[in-house]
């Protein structure tokens, strides 16, 4: 039994109060646990502020980018003793554990490759330089700096190597130091890569710092430089983005919050096609991978009415083929959901979806003596227009199919009625349905999906978040932004339009000196 410790002020703290049990989830066996409580918040922020962020932008963009190459290094390294854990603590199974971890190491890879690209120094030129005066003598040039505050990064429990990866990968290229608070449920995985970085030594001191336990009053000690990226539900992230300093001091704050994702089946798509191939391989895999427990996971299923049948029949034989398990057992392809709280939510939320539609595969019903199971459950509604279908997040492996018209305005109404999202995936080879709904739906999403024959194959679903696209949503989705390349810097830089005599501002912040 391990009892996970914060790493703040260079050394690992024990917690304090009441302990919370981790659990294995396929077993109910308990593991370790974290306390709550003992971090010295303000010392953490000034060991951040005053060692750690100075220490990083005495580095430049490709020195940081060189460290970002060794940190994926290190996780690619202990790949398969995280794999494990994220087995015990998580309820992963290999693939799921796999998906999280090379999903961190990739990421931080990604931004390795783009930070050696990027200039000697720690400013970054926006754009093209601009005439302000009556002569071209006056200068204008937008430039990004690193912002001397810390990086408050909040991960949620179902992507603890990914979501701390991707974050850490932004703000310690960008030259800010981070803390990260791991979600406390699947914490024993955060808390093992932590120690894995702090032992290597690739970062400065006080460029890294970890919370196991609660982030409590910390979001109050936080300051104008300062930036909280969140990852979790809209409950909580509504309650981050109102906490009063956060707002007094106009923090910035990005939330990555939860998603009703639709996936749209054209009416043109013809059973036994590539196209329907895809959309029936990409939608089981949404609802099985890590149980369903991912923020982009399919949660809606729009089928026209007249194919509502035969998508039905064959997304039940594909899930009927899951074998559920203890994600140890390399046989099993889905594992239980992550804790008993879990458990208790996605059963409560089947039956409010089974209020309005037919359970027509699995249900909330116990299917295991012990563990945290839940069966796949696909669901079809009998009232397409019903509220909770297009509100309630059942965070597992359910989704429900929603019979529409096959009209692209159909199409499009029903996904938006989701009150924006992550990712929606339309699935056509008609480029009239296709552009309609894109046309139609963009505003409302971080993300589309184009799914068609031409694409079948060529690349990860819907599901999968790529550094190189931005990844968030608008309304319910959380209002954020993270990824999508350099942009995935922009909430740790600061752009200032610097003013002046041509001949300084576009040689010194320029793109191309030689413009003066
Ligand atoms: P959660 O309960 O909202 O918790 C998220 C994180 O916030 C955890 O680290 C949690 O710590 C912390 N937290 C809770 N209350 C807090 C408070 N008052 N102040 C500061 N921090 C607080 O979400 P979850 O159950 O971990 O994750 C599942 C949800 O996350 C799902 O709804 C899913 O859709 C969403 N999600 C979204 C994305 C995305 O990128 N958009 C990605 C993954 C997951 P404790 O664990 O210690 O309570």
């Amino acid at each position: 039994m391990i009892a996970l410790q914060s790493y703040v002020g260079g050394q690992w703290v024990a917690g304090t109060g009441t302990p919370v049990p981790l659990h294995d989830p396929a077993t109910e066996a308990v593991l370790g646990e974290v306390r709550p409580a003992g971090v010295d918040f303000g010392a953490a922020l000034r060991h951040a502020r005053e060692v750690g962020g100075p220490a990083l932008r005495a580095l430049t963009f490709p020195q940081r980018a060189e460290k970002l190459k060794l940190l994926s290094a290190l996780l690619h390294e202990h790949r398969d003793a995280l794999i494990e854990i994220a087995g015990r603590n998580g309820g992963n199974t290999r693939g799921d554990a796999k998906f999280d971890l090379d999903g961190a190491s990739g990421t931080l890879a990604f931004y390795a490759g783009l930070g050696k690209a990027l200039p000697d120094g720690n400013l970054l030129p926006d754009g093209d330089g601009v005439q302000l005066g009556r002569t071209p003598r006056f200068w204008g040039q937008h430039v990004y700096t690193p912002r001397p505050g810390v990086a408050l990064h909040i991960n949620a429990f179902n992507f603890p190597a990914w979501g701390m990866g991707e974050k850490i990968a932004c703000a310690l290229l960008a030259g800010v130091p981070v803390i990260e608070k791991a979600g406390t449920p699947s914490a024993m995985l955060a808390h093992r890569i932590a120690q894995l970085v702090v032992d290597s030594g690739i970062l400065p001191e006080g460029a890294f710092q970890f919370v196991a336990g609660s982030a409590s009053g910390l979001l109050d000690l936080l300051g104008p430089m300062d930036a909280v990226a969140f990852t979790g539900s809209s409950r909580t992230g509504a309650l981050i983005r109102g906490n009063p300093n956060l707002v007094a001091r106009n923090v910035r704050v990005n939330i990555e919050a939860d998603s009703i994702n639709p996936a749209v089946l054209g009416p043109d798509v013809e059973s036994g096609g590539d196209t329907f191939e895809q959309f029936l391989a990409n939608v089981a895999v949404d609802m099985t991978q890590k149980a369903g427990q991912k923020c982009t996971a399919v949660r809606r299923i729009l089928v026209p009415q007249a194919m509502v049948g035969e998508v039905q029949e064959a997304l039940v034989e594909r899930l009927r083929a899951v074998k559920v398990g203890n994600p140890l057992d390399d046989s099993v392809r889905m594992g239980p959901v992550a804790s008993r709280d879990q458990l208790r939510d996605v059963r409560a939320g089947i039956d409010q979806l089974a209020a309005v539609a037919d359970v027509v595969l699995g249900g909330k019903q116990p299917i295991a003596e012990k563990g945290y199971f839940v069966a796949a459950t696909l669901l079809r509604a009998r009232d397409a227009e019903a509220a909770v279908l297009h509100e309630l997040e059942v965070f597992g492996p359910c989704a429900t199919i929603v019979p529409y018209d096959g009209s692209a305005a159909r199409a499009v109404g029903l996904c938006n009625r989701g009150g924006g999202g992550l990712v929606a995936s339309v699935y056509s080879d008609d480029r009239a349905f296709v552009e309609a709904v894109v046309q139609g739906i963009a505003p409302w999403h971080g993300r589309v999906w184009l799914g068609s024959e031409k694409t079948h194959g060529q690349a990860l679903g819907p599901g999968a978040v790529l550094p190189a696209s931005i990844h968030g949503g608008p309304g319910r989705a959380g209002g954020g932004e993270e990824l999508g390349g350099l942009r995935g810097l922009h909430p740790y830089l600061q752009r200032t339009a610097v003013q002046g005599d041509r001949a300084v501002v576009a040689k010194a912040f320029g793109l191309d000196g030689s413009t003066a």
